[in-house]
């Protein structure tokens, strides 16, 4: 389904049972594979790749050099730029070219989420099942599972496949899902070994 406000271009790829919806542009050389829900007014820019069973909300802006894999949410108004430098001219004043342009290029991997609002800058992974908080400012890559919020964003903890936040296990690394019971191996958090080399340090140990 494409609705008859949506702007696709017919150099892009749409797969079979995606929904794409009012006033959303779909560039030439995009990729959006099957089962996605494209909201109102998104922006999906030259050679995106976006994967199967992907919501993108209403007025998110997908620019170049993205690929986002299966079933990642994205909420509405979430911005991807794709430029490392911006700049609109050259020292000298002379109008910069796509040619002068060095693009760095970010992935989001299967199964993760970004809040509303949330600014990715370009060149990160954003790992599997990870979740960015809403507003969130994203400046460096994301582990699997890892829970990022504020601006700019830090690990603040893990979550679940179900979105949970997991709670700590007896010993280091290990975690548990509260909903859902779903355990993992994770790396402790780095405030969390900040904290515990302190209090050994306070201990004289
Ligand atoms: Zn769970």
């Amino acid at each position: 389904m494409i609705h008859p406000t949506a702007e696709v271009s017919p150099e892009a790829r749409i797969g079979r049972g995606t929904r794409i919806w009012h006033e959303a542009q779909v560039r030439e050389g995009a990729v959006v594979g099957a089962d996605c829900n494209v909201g109102k007014g998104v922006y999906i820019g030259p050679g995106v790749v976006v994967g199967e069973r992907v919501k993108i909300q209403n007025r998110a802006s997908l620019y170049p050099n993205l690929t986002v894999e299966d079933g990642v949410f994205i909420g509405p108004h979430v911005v991807f730029t794709n430029d490392r430098y911006p700049r609109s001219i050259t020292p000298e004043g002379r109008l910069l070219t796509d040619a002068d342009w060095e693009p760095g290029a970010t992935l989001v991997r299967h199964g993760a989420s970004i809040g509303a609002g949330a600014v990715i800058i370009c060149g990160l992974t954003i790992g599997r099942w990870a979740l960015v908080g809403a507003g969130a400012l994203v400046t460096h890559d994301v582990p699997d599972h890892g829970l990022v919020m504020g601006a700019p964003a830090r690990l603040v903890g893990y979550v679940c496949d179900c979105a949970r936040k997991l709670e700590p296990e007896k010993g280091p690394g290990h975690w548990r899902c509260p909903a859902c019971g779903r355990t993992f191996e994770l790396a402790p958090l780095p405030g969390r070994v900040r904290r515990r080399r302190a209090r050994l340090t306070a201990r004289g140990a």
